[in-house]
């Protein structure tokens, strides 16, 4: 039998990791949030470098329009309506054949967020909003566990490792999201793929300090870098620990964890699309729904997903109730159409 560590010899071969290193990483568990572009190249990089467990959590399914940037998926995966959390697992899988990687099609909101991440080491962002980042980091408090955060627009992105107690949290540094509509978005500035697998890197390499154990190695500052401008910042931020009235790590105040801030429906950052986060205890029968709405016009489905359109809106159902209908960005009409064609 050849040594299941071979694979790993060139990371082990560096004299940060070593063969102790490496056998830790191993063992370790980590939730990707996520698997857009940032949760792609973290996927791929985790999936590489031999993490034992990975857990891939993402609402959404694949569209063209990925493909630029999101390097796990491909035409097929489009064309197979699949979800990102399930297309991004196959493909780990293939990618490595010794690790554990479990997909979860969700939306991660403050009732399963605990459960998606009591159970792992390190936490890593993939999102793409404010509103899961804070609900990640009041639960990485809350747990003490730490978790990395990374965010990009156009050519942009920043990215800072959180260890609670150790170093400030996201709030300490950036207190309140600004409000919808007012900064840019992927949609309205575009976003670049050398871009984000940077910051996605940024945060693979911080992963692989974490779950091998070299926590001197890791970067203590707010990273901020520019690849069209050519600019590299390294804003000091450790000062900040203890020194903010901070809600989640000083006073213990978990508004987003708690559910008092952040919302299940909700406009998709610019896509011209609405969520309904609906959620039921019993799966949808995709079957019976289909031949329910058949009279509407071509319903398909897969085990993970429903599709159909009608007056002008497309609708994409997932097992648990929960729908994404595009062309339009006006909630109450959303929840109408929900409500017509599928019930409330
Ligand atoms: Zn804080």
């Amino acid at each position: 039998m050849s040594d299941p560590l071979e694979r790993y010899s060139r990371q082990m071969r560096f004299g940060g990791l070593g063969e102790e290193g490496q056998r830790r990483i191993c063992d370790s568990r980590v939730t990707i949030c996520g698997c857009g572009a940032l949760g792609t190249v973290l996927a791929n990089h985790l999936a590489r470098a031999g993490v034992g467990f990975i857990r891939v959590v993402d609402r959404d399914f694949i569209e063209t329009h990925n493909l630029q940037r999101q390097i796990l998926f491909d035409e097929t995966d489009v064309a197979s309506n699949l979800p990102k959390a399930e297309a991004a697992a196959r493909k780990m899988r293939l990618i490595n054949s010794q690790i554990t990687v479990e997909a979860v099609v969700t939306d991660i909101d403050h009732t399963n967020i605990i459960d998606l991440v009591s159970d792992v080491d390190l936490i890593l962002d993939g999102t793409d909003n404010f509103e899961t980042r804070y609900l990640i980091n009041d639960a990485a408090v809350k747990l003490g566990k730490p978790w990395i955060f990374g965010g990009v627009i156009g050519s942009e992105g920043q990215s800072m490792t959180i260890l609670p107690g150790k170093t400030p949290c996201l709030r300490c540094v950036v207190e309140d999201s600004p409000p919808p509509g007012m900064t840019p978005t992927c949609e309205t500035a575009g976003v670049l793929g050398p871009a984000v697998s940077t910051i996605a890197s940024f945060e693979a390499m911080e992963a692989l300090k974490i779950l091998s154990g070299k926590m001197d190695a890791l970067n203590r500052d707010l990273i901020m870098v520019d690849l069209w401008s050519w600019s590299f910042r390294q804003l000091k931020i450790s000062g900040l620990l203890g020194k903010v009235d901070c809600p989640s790590c000083q006073r213990r105040e978990f508004d987003w964890l708690d559910g008092r801030m952040g919302s299940h429906t909700t406009t998709l950052c610019g896509r011209n699309a609405v969520q309904i986060a609906t959620r039921r205890s019993d799966k949808l029968n995709f079957a019976e729904l289909a031949a329910k709405l058949g009279t509407i016009g071509e319903v398909r489905h897969n085990a993970f997903m429903l599709r159909f359109e009608t007056e002008g809106h497309e609708f994409t159902v997932f097992p648990d109730g929960r729908a994404i209908i595009k062309g339009t960005n006006d909630i109450a009409k959303a929840k109408t159409l929900y409500a017509q064609y599928l019930g409330s």
